[in-house]
């Protein structure tokens, strides 16, 4: 489904808040199709992000293009845009068709049959008289996702929209995300701060800590990188590093903290790294090859080093 022109692209993309710098020059890219998973942990600025981009609120500093257009322009795109930043506030006494009506109203939305489309996409035409109330948390999920695509937006924008929910709720709300992003071609941004919550899912990858983007990741490419890798545990882990550059010539290498190194090249000839290492001078404690799941490489992101 990805294509390559850009749905949204950032450039150096700064919000502060009196000291704070909720988002620090931050320069990304989500392509037509993508759903681009926004990793970080609470207060890394995932939020700030998508208010940003949903016009919510001003940028300090730096500017981001919508379908193509920056600056003041991209406003006018914004009608493509679907947004859930916090949960919409919905009547407990009226059913799912009724509440999306009333918005329906609200906002002057031509055409009683968007209702029943946003019902159909998010598999809630069936809940009849149900009222809101009496639904379950997955249930007031997808109604809130059904509002945000009401105006049948290009890009959808989620801010953690998976929190709170159970395995179930999950499951449902990734099946979603797939068909919305199949069937309808609706690129999709959505964060959360567990990585492997949108492993099956994401098709690009962006982490943030601290208001920073750390790295920026095609699906595939990530789980290239966790699939294996050297572990080496050094005495000097700078002076390792030198050598893997300079003797070894190669720079795919993260540096963890407690000196070890993780290279990502040699797979198939860890011999020729302990022997480079020891040739320079390093004292090589161990040297094993292993995996990686996706939640300690976010983890390792935001406490290593990063070479790669
Ligand atoms: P969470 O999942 O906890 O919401 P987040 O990744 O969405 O985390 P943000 O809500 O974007 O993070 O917050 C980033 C930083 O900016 C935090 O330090 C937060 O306290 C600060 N911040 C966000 N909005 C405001 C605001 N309106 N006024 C002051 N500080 C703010």
């Amino acid at each position: 489904m990805r294509d390559d022109k850009a749905v949204l692209v950032t450039y150096n993309l700064t919000r502060t808040y009196g000291a704070v710098k909720a988002l620090d020059n931050v320069t990304l890219t989500v392509h037509k199709g993508d759903i681009y998973g926004l990793v970080g942990r609470n207060g890394a600025g995932k939020t700030t992000l998508l208010r940003l981009i949903s016009g919510q609120s001003i940028p300090t500093s730096g500017d981001l293009e919508l379908f193509g257009t920056a600056g003041h322009g991209a406003f006018k795109h914004r009608n493509r845009t679907g947004v859930i930043i916090e949960t919409p506030s919905f009547y407990p006494y009226l059913t799912a068709r009724e509440n999306l009506e009333y918005y329906r109203m609200q906002r002057g939305l031509p055409g009683k049959g968007l209702v029943e489309e946003a019902l159909e996409r998010v598999h809630l035409e069936d809940t009849g008289k149900k009222k809101f109330k009496s639904f379950s948390l997955g249930m007031k999920q997808r109604l809130g996702l059904a509002l945000a695509l009401m105006n049948r937006p290009d890009f959808l924008l989620l801010d953690e929209p998976i929190n709170g929910l159970d395995p179930e709720g999950v499951a449902e709300f990734r099946t979603l995300m797939k068909e919305l992003n199949r069937d309808h071609g609706t690129t999709i941004l959505i964060s959360s701060h567990i990585l492997t919550e949108l492993a099956s899912i994401a098709t690009s990858y962006g982490f943030l800590d601290q208001g920073k983007l750390l790295e920026e990741i095609t699906a595939e490419a990530l789980h290239e990188k966790c699939r294996t890798c050297l572990l080496a545990s050094v005495d000097n882990a700078p002076k390792a590093a030198t050598i893997l550059e300079t003797a070894l010539d190669t720079n795919s290498y993260d540096v963890l903290p407690g000196n070890v190194l993780q290279i990502y090249a040699f797979l198939d000839a860890p011999q020729k790294v302990s022997a480079a290492l020891s040739q320079g001078g390093v004292a090589l404690y161990s040297l094993e090859q292993k995996g990686m799941d996706l939640e300690n490489y976010f983890l390792q992101l935001i406490g290593g080093e990063q070479h790669v």
